[in-house]
């Protein structure tokens, strides 16, 4: 357990929920929170940038990282492994600075363990056929990657109970307002905790998981 002077914010969500484009905007209007930029063995993808997206690194270099103990926590999703760098975290909060991690709920477990007063938010989708529909129009992943990434939202939609809020991405800038309150501690948040979200959207929650 950890003592942190800045405020550790857990985004997490199923690829295609549409969290990267809300946590841009989110820190754009926000400019004292910053986003850690996660270590990962998968290719970069069309546009991405090293550096900026991720730090792009072969296999043999994450294992040094791992020897090194340079991982906060780390995963593997979708057959690629994925790291938050400690260093980055540590000196962010030892400076009293906020920091969102967007990482899969493996990770945001194991960083909730290190860290019991970081906030975890899970945003979803409002249902799997809209999840489909971004992960086509983003058209970077084939139809087989589709298939599994709509699989694996499954999975990691059925852990959503065991984060502190939920949002629902049906609408970007209803999505980029509640979080916003979430992350600035706005009392309003309390109707998007897990327990009230689940009450009130229990069918879409059920779908979801199903
Ligand atoms: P993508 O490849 O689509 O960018 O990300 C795939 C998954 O890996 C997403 O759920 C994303 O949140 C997660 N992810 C990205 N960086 C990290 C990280 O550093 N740690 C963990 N545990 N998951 C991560």
């Amino acid at each position: 357990m950890e003592s942190i002077k800045g405020n550790l914010f857990i985004i997490t969500a199923a690829s295609g929920a549409g969290k990267t484009s809300l946590v841009k905007a989110l820190v754009n209007d926000k400019p004292n929170i910053k986003v850690s930029i996660s270590f990962t063995t998968r290719n970069p993808r069309v546009g991405e940038v090293d550096g900026k997206d991720y730090f792009f690194l072969d296999e043999v270099n994450f294992e040094k990282m791992v020897e090194n103990n340079e991982f906060l926590e780390m995963a593997k999703c979708h057959g690629s492994l994925y790291g938050t760098s400690k260093l980055t975290v540590k000196e962010a909060l030892d400076k009293g600075e906020d920091i969102i991690l967007e990482i899969d709920y493996q990770g945001a477990f194991k960083v909730k363990k290190l860290f019991p007063d970081s906030i975890s938010i899970f945003i979803i989708p409002p249902s799997i056929r809209a999840l489909e529909d971004r992960l086509h129009n983003r058209g970077q992943d084939s139809e087989k990657d589709i298939k599994l990434r709509v699989a694996a939202a499954r999975n990691e939609m059925s852990h959503l109970d065991k984060f502190d809020y939920v949002t629902i991405n049906d609408n970007f800038e209803k999505a980029l307002f509640e979080l916003k309150k979430i992350v600035n501690f706005n009392p309003e948040a309390l109707k998007l905790k897990t327990e009230n979200q689940i009450l009130n959207h229990k069918y879409l929650i059920d779908e979801l998981k199903k």
